[in-house]
């Protein structure tokens, strides 16, 4: 078992894993199974969503689990055509139900929809959600900075995260900043850049200075941003490797270096 992952705290009083594992494409017959290897390495955080088709397999193996299920944090997220107040808590009735759970940990917007001018409205029902105390903590994904000012200033409640794609080569720094500023905790999707930069020499180098491989480089990377990580994987091995990231440190010239691999200014 790697170190414990510590939490981090939610502007709402709640706390999240800094480590979650993610289950998109990871195929429902197969999700139970895999998530109870992530829960075995030490995982205490899962990231589903309606659209990715295997929430039933997440809520089964939490339940299989044996763990206390306050210690789990479990994160779905609303789809793009569940848009709007009633469908939203519409919504959310599916998730759980298919889950099997009593309460989710995070409830997300998926994605904002601009062009359907409905994000102020479904944001509202989260609110209710939460409320309700059916879901413990709701926040938002893939929200830009106008996205973020409107459902703050005509709600008046501050998502406690933003879950956005982030890695080396996209550093989000005015998304990060915004959410500095605002007390939002930033979480990173494809948080490894689906692998992208594995072969990276700057990652590689780093890597074999510490005897880590450059996913878990990378990951530390996030970690000492403050950054929440979701890597999916569908391989025990790797499971367990991405989870061994508490017991090692990049010191600032590597997180610089690391820094210099930005290729874009984000959203
Ligand atoms: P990741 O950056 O987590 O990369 C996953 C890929 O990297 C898989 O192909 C996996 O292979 C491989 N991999 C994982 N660990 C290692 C390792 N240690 N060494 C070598 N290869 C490795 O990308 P994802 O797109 O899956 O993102 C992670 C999660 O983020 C998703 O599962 C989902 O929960 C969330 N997400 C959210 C989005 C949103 O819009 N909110 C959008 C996209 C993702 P293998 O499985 O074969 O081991």
């Amino acid at each position: 078992m790697s170190a414990p992952v510590p939490p981090l705290d939610l502007n709402d009083g709640n706390t999240i894993p800094q480590l979650g594992f993610g289950v998109f494409r990871v195929p429902a017959a197969d999700t139970e199974r895999v998530v109870g290897i992530a829960l075995g390495a030490g995982y205490r955080a899962i990231d589903t969503a309606a659209m990715y088709g295997n929430e039933a397999g997440v809520g089964a193996a939490v339940r299989a689990s044996g763990l206390d299920r306050r210690s789990v944090s479990v994160t779905t997220k609303l789809w793009n055509d569940d848009h709007g107040h009633d469908a939203a808590l519409r919504a959310f009735e599916r998730s759980q139900r298919r889950l099997g759970l009593d309460h989710v940990d995070l409830y997300l917007i998926h994605w904002p929809m601009p062009s359907l001018g409905l994000y102020v409205e479904t944001w509202k029902a989260l609110i209710e959600l939460r409320a309700a105390g059916r879901a413990r903590s709701i926040g938002v994904s893939n929200f830009e900075v106008e996205h973020l000012e409107r459902i703050i200033h005509e709600s008046g409640v501050v998502p406690a995260v933003n879950q956005i794609e982030l890695n080396p080569r996209l550093q989000q720094r005015r998304l990060r900043d915004f959410h500095a500023a605002h007390g939002i905790v930033t979480e990173a999707w494809s948080p490894l850049a689906r692998g992208d930069l594995f072969a990276e020499p700057t990652i590689t180098r780093i890597a074999a200075r510490h005897e880590r491989t450059p996913a878990q480089v990378v990951l530390r990377w996030h970690i000492q941003l403050s950054n929440v990580v979701i890597p999916k994987s569908a391989t025990p091995s790797r499971i367990e490797e991405n989870a061994r990231i508490f017991d090692f440190e990049l010191d600032a010239d590597e997180m610089r270096a690391i820094e210099a691999l930005e290729a874009g200014p984000g959203i």
